[in-house]
């Protein structure tokens, strides 16, 4: 018997059936005799529905409020995902973020997790309940709700593993695994059976969506295990883990991450000598900027 929190991400959980398939899956753990604390996630294009639904009221929308709106999306699933195992005899109770708590500062849209009150969770898994947290929400000192940015169900999840001190933390989703980059887009990609914690912190920052990268950060801070699985699928996954490679020849590289919100802007006919700001063309030679890697140019 073991302890797991689960996540589900939105496409996991992105619609009525998705939902009583998630329910069958955590039946099948709890028939196993595991405890399972289960984060879930709005259904997937809900967060940008409520985004969309805002900006036609304000164009730059107040930000409390703004958390007002994004939280909901996660609080139906949570109850929708609560009666599916209900519909299965299996006794489970849903809470938002505000419920659990999960106390966070107070920057909202991007809020940071201070503290979990575990005890409420602890009760009830010991009563024999299947825990349900709505992801990426809390709520600040003054009791007002807050999100932690896109992907932040990850952060919860990874959050409440730690605060629990659960076995492992796992991150169900639409891949059966981390990739050596994104397989949507390279159909090649190998899955990987492990990644360290320091392999998939520099995916992560560099723009790959698998797991949001303030999750991956609290992983490496509170040295949790976890995994990334296929909610679609029965695998092993990608183990997260801070096993070093053993391996004699092991690759330099392991994975490619792409942005695909930057763009390049190349700009010609630039001087190409170091300190150089401008070239007055009259074979007069460099201005230089300010001389501060050449004090003695100082006018
Ligand atoms: P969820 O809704 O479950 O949180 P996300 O869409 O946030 O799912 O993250 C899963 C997606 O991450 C995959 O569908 C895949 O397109 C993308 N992805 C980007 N890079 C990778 C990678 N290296 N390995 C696996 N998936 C990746
Ligand atoms: N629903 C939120 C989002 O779409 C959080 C998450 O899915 O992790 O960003
Ligand atoms: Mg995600």
């Amino acid at each position: 018997m073991a302890f797991f929190v689960q996540k589900y991400g939105g496409t996991s959980v992105g619609s009525t059936e998705r939902i009583k398939q998630v329910a069958l899956r955590l039946a099948e753990y709890k028939a196993q005799g595991h405890e399972l604390v289960v984060v879930v996630s709005a259904m997937s294009g809900e967060t940008n529905r409520l985004i969309s639904l805002a900006k036609e009221i304000q164009p730059d929308p107040n930000p409390r409020e703004l958390d007002v709106v994004l939280s909901t999306g996660e609080q139906v699933t949570i109850g929708l995902l609560a009666m599916a195992l209900h519909e299965l005899g299996i006794k489970a109770k849903s809470y938002t973020g505000s419920q659990v708590k999960i106390t966070t500062d107070g920057a909202h849209t991007k809020a940071r997790i201070l503290k979990i009150d575990e005890e409420p969770v602890r009760s009830d898994l010991a009563a024999g309940y299947v825990v349900i947290v709505a992801g990426f929400q809390g709520i600040d000192e003054r009791g007002d709700i807050t999100t932690l940015g896109r992907g932040g169900s990850d952060t919860t999840a990874v959050a409440l593993a730690a605060a629990l001190k659960a076995d492992e933390c796992q991150i169900y989703t639409d891949v059966d695994g981390i990739y050596t980059t994104d397989p949507r887009v390279v159909p090649e990609a190998r899955k990987l059976d492990t990644i360290t914690f320091e392999e998939m912190l520099e995916m992560a920052s560099l723009g790959s969506k698998v797991l949001q990268i303030r999750s991956v950060e609290l992983l490496v801070s509170t040295r949790s295990n976890s995994g990334v699985l296929s909610s679609f699928e029965k695998g092993e996954g990608t183990l997260i883990t801070f096993e070093e490679n053993k391996k004699m020849e092991q690759p330099i590289i392991s994975g490619i991450a792409f942005n695909r919100d930057e763009s390049k802007i190349t700009v010609v006919g630039v001087p190409d000598h170091p300190g150089c700001l401008s070239d007055t063309g009259t074979g007069g030679g460099c201005q230089y900027w300010r001389g501060y890697d050449h004090p003695e140019r100082w006018a």
